[in-house]
């Protein structure tokens, strides 16, 4: 099972329910598969099991939106290779079946044919993005997006640095470079998007970026993401097989 057969299960699947545009609802895929789901406070986040000739998938009632339809898709996965006519010969979907239902997740709530149309048309804009995935987290659409477009991507919880890394083959300097700092700073002051333009030198070349900073704020909870994107070549890939051996671990919704 490679990555772009899955891209090309899940459009078949969305194709069948009728779904044709993000954000892709779960319940025409529900129905499809004869699944329903039960709302649970006793797993940790989902569970898959057959009942009266059906499948029930339970899920953590406490899970956020983006989070939860991931687990659902995630069964739907599970559900979907159970059936021995869809393994396509695949010897080794056994031992990777976890990683395969996580990516099959992934690109049906988010589908790679789809999110590289949509990406350049709304410029890149991770808000807008989010606008249209609205049940994909902006963290895996952050991720989604730094494989369509050259991005170094920076993520900050609380203050604290999560995580940072860069499209395939970019790299990045180290953090808190200042422009970077600048945007950061004022997001978290104002609460509100914001952008800046300057210059950073990393892989022996000085280059021009545009850094871009987004508010995920929820309770207490404050995320920043930074977009830093270099002005040059910075044309969208052309559906690229990268994902083939993307690294793992895939985006964790
Ligand atoms: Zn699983």
């Amino acid at each position: 099972m490679s990555f772009p057969k899955i891209r090309d299960i899940t459009l078949r699947i969305l194709e069948v329910c009728g779904i044709q545009s993000p954000p892709v609802p779960m319940a025409p895929i529900l129905e499809r598969f004869v699944a329903r789901v039960v709302d649970s406070g006793h797993i940790s986040e989902s569970a898959l099991m057959r009942s009266e000739g059906a499948w029930v998938i339970r899920v953590n009632r406490e899970l956020r939106e983006e989070r939860r339809a991931f687990r659902i898709a995630h069964e739907i996965a599970h559900i979907y290779w159970a059936h021995p006519d869809n393994h396509q010969g695949d010897p080794g979907l056994g031992g990777n079946l976890e990683r395969y239902c996580s990516k099959f997740a992934s690109l049906l709530l988010c589908p790679h044919q789809w999110f590289k149309m949509d990406a350049p048309a709304v410029e890149h804009d991770l808000a807008r993005l989010k606008n249209l995935y609205s049940n994909v987290s902006h963290e895996a659409l952050a991720i989604r997006l730094s494989y369509v477009t050259p991005l170094v991507v920076t993520i900050y919880d609380n203050g604290q640095l999560y995580r940072r890394f860069s499209s395939p083959g970019l790299g990045h300097p180290p953090d808190g470079q200042p422009v970077e700092n600048d945007v950061r700073e004022k997001v978290d002051i104002y609460g509100k998007y914001r952008e800046s333009s300057g210059s950073i030198k990393w892989s022996g070349i000085k280059r021009d970026v545009q850094v871009r900073g987004y508010p995920v704020f929820s309770g207490k909870f404050r995320r920043i993401i930074l977009l830093t994107a270099p002005s040059s070549g910075t044309g969208t890939q052309d559906d690229p097989d990268y994902e083939d051996d993307m690294p793992y671990p895939f985006p964790d919704y």
